[in-house]
């Protein structure tokens, strides 16, 4: 039985989450694979370093190195400390040159945000061993995770990640090692290449997948995959059992307890998930399978996504003029962009993408010949609410429970899309109200009694 265990930022934040975390490890039967995310913060001051190449390398290797020996000094002593300190050094020194490289290349921003994962992982493992367990500190590197795809936005070539695990991590397992692995970026010709913010979700998914795992466990710092943002809405509860399918909508449209793309790594494999607390690992968490259970409520979790915008193209009847539409999709398609919705009417096409790329978006569609787009309207500052629920495509008048909560506290919807997905309804409102909205949603149809 293989268990692929990974640890979010706050939980490998300090020498006591470290060593929480390295009992739960210990405690965790069969096979162990360990991934692990930088500590909480750290990712954050590597993006600075990037964003401010005025400041002092000096004090940016020393403010780097002290947050993590301060933690290293608190578990180690000795001939321990001196052999960690050997490994802590060569990896500071990859460091300083990871930083010191060509600010022009294209993944230097990937270079230097991924270094984090290395200090966090040699740590924990240098605590299994303190512990007496045998393990190793493996990197994106050494343990063979393959990335393909663009600066910050990569994804693992899966096939090539099982080929390269089977040979350098499989090994390990039958010797009773437990591998600790730099979770957050895979390499693309031999040099990192992120997955994106809160990607060692999806490397995690991506080495269960490689390992033909039979247990993915995310260790957060909430007790479960729960039915709202616990940050916005204080009473959500947390949720027994979920479909991949609906873990998945509610990911991508929002819910930052996993990566956008955790999922499907795990879901063709059939590997169940579950989604814990390193804070208090007596909870049982979520069980995020392929069964689904249903629920007494009318829905069963909501996520909501923020900073995108509507762009409406108008051009005279472009519903019969299909080739445009083409073009205009394969524009955006080319910058790597991603459409969140998108719906025509005889004469529009509105399109749901990111704040920050309606620009880039507004540049490409230029390129049309004159008179071509008669004209361009951008709605920014909109948020997206997916609702998630069972049987709500097929329960008849669902679409107006949910619209009158909407109603009710004065929201106006700009865009919907359902009937894409089996599992989930979305809407767009003005960013403003989109608490209130998800609060409403909530209070009548999940934790309150009107389902
Ligand atoms: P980690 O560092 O462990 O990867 P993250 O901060 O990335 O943790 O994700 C966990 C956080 O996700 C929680 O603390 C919570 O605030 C937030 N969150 C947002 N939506 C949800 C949800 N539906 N269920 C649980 N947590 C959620
Ligand atoms: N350390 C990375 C980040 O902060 C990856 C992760 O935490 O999953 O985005
Ligand atoms: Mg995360």
């Amino acid at each position: 039985m293989i268990t692929v265990m990974k640890f979010g930022g706050t939980s490998v934040g300090s020498a006591e989450a470290i060593q929480r975390v390295a009992n739960i490890i210990i405690n965790t039967k069969g096979d162990k694979v360990v991934v692990a995310s930088a500590m909480s913060g750290i990712t954050n001051f590597l993006v600075g370093v990037v964003d401010n190449p005025t400041q002092d390398v000096d004090e940016v290797v020393k403010a780097f190195a002290d947050k993590h020996i301060m933690a290293a000094e608190q578990m180690f002593d000795g001939e321990i400390m001196a052999e960690f300190r050997k490994e802590f050094d060569k990896r500071l020194a990859s460091f300083r040159e990871a930083i010191m490289s060509d600010p022009n290349d294209a993944y230097y921003k990937d270079l230097v945000t991924s270094q984090g994962e290395r200090f966090s992982t040699l740590m924990l493992s240098f605590y299994l061993k303190k512990m007496g367990h045998e393990s190793i500190a493996l990197t994106a590197e050494t343990a063979g995770i393959a990335a393909v795809g663009l600066p910050l936005s990569g994804s693992a070539d899966l096939v090539a990640t099982a080929n390269g695990m089977t040979m350098k991590v499989r090994p390990l397992l039958s010797k009773g090692i437990i591998p600790v692995i730099t979770g957050f970026y895979g390499i693309k010709d031999g040099a990192p290449l992120t997955f994106g913010r809160g990607g060692s979700d999806y490397s995690a998914a991506v080495v269960a997948n490689a390992l033909d795992a039979d247990m993915l466990e995310i260790w957060t710092d909430v007790d479960g995959f729960m039915t709202a943002d616990p940050r916005i809405i204080k009473d959500a509860i947390k949720i027994e059992e979920m479909t991949f399918g609906e873990a998945a909508e509610l990911a991508y449209f929002g819910a930052k307890v996993l990566h956008p793309r955790t999922i499907e790594p795990v879901r063709i494999k059939r590997i169940p998930l579950k989604v814990r607390n390193s804070f208090r690992p007596e909870e049982p968490g979520t069980l995020i399978h392929s069964l689904r259970k249903k629920g007494k409520g009318l829905l069963k979790s909501v996520a909501t996504k923020n900073d995108l915008a509507i762009l409406t193209i108008s051009s005279a009847e472009i519903a019969y003029k299909p080739e445009m539409v083409a073009q205009i999709i394969n524009k955006i398609a080319e910058n790597n962009i991603i459409i969140y919705s998108i719906s025509t009417s005889l004469s529009t096409v509105a399109i749901l993408l990111g704040n920050d790329d309606v620009t880039t978006v507004i540049r490409r569609l230029n390129e049309f010949s004159n008179g071509e787009i008669e004209r361009i309207d951008v709605n920014n500052g909109v948020s997206l609410v997916c609702c998630v629920g069972d049987d709500l495509l097929s329960r008849c008048g669902v679409t107006g429970d949910i619209f009158t909560a909407v109603k009710d506290v004065g929201a106006n919807v700009e865009m919907i899309s359902e009937g894409a997905s089996e599992v989930s309804l979305n809407f767009v409102v003005p960013m403003n109200m989109v608490m209130d909205v998800v609060a409403s949603l909530h209070a009548k149809y999940i934790s309150g009694d009107a389902q």
